[in-house]
């Protein structure tokens, strides 16, 4: 007798945005929001000067405000800066202070060149 096997669903928290709960409806959908949710949005606490806070988005509730990539240099990999975070960075060569103390924490190198904690 054969048996049929069944592949466990995945647990639909996984697939939800935390910002904004949305779900993918689909598998591709699933796989597109995987990797937008793997991307730290870092933005300045507005309460707590120098105070950086991580969120991550989904396609749908992704900030339209002017936006800055932080990158690896060897994977194109990093968070992105939103508000005036990211008009701090386009101003400067180098990230905003309380950027550079995020990263450091998260593993990352900063000098001579942006390493992300898998290349550093
Ligand atoms: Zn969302
Ligand atoms: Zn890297």
């Amino acid at each position: 007798m054969a048996t049929l096997e069944h592949p466990a669903p995945p647990p639909k928290t996984s697939r939800a945005c935390p910002s904004c709960g949305h779900e993918p409806a689909t598998r591709s959908e699933a796989a597109h929001q995987r990797a937008d949710l793997a991307v730290s949005w870092l933005y300045l606490d507005s309460e707590v000067p120098g105070v950086i806070i991580a969120r991550h988005h989904c396609r749908s509730c992704q900030p339209e405000e002017p936006a800055v990539d932080v990158a690896c240099t060897v994977c194109g990999d990093g968070p992105i800066l939103v508000g005036e975070l990211a008009i701090g960075a386009a101003t400067n060569s180098a990230p905003p202070e309380p950027v550079q103390r995020w990263l450091t924490e998260e593993g990352w190198q900063m000098e001579p060149t942006l390493l992300c904690p898998d290349h550093a």
